[in-house]
């Protein structure tokens, strides 16, 4: 059961890959861990986590 678990938790976060590389929450772009802005967009990491709260938000409200 425990290797279940386990699968479960990588299906959870597909996008973080490796080492601190990020995802852009706003173009869906996956950034190095270096980057201190999106490759793509160029908005600041900050800026994409902060979208990805809005985003969580809006999904809990649809499922209710
Ligand atoms: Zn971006």
């Amino acid at each position: 059961m425990y290797s279940n678990n386990f699968k479960m938790k990588k299906k959870v976060k597909p996008f973080i890959e490796r080492s601190g590389d990020w995802f852009c929450f706003n173009c869906k772009n996956l950034n190095f861990a270096f980057r201190v802005v999106c490759n793509r967009c160029h908005i600041s990491k900050a800026e994409s986590l902060r979208i990805n709260e809005k985003d969580e938000l809006n999904k809990k409200k649809n499922e209710e």
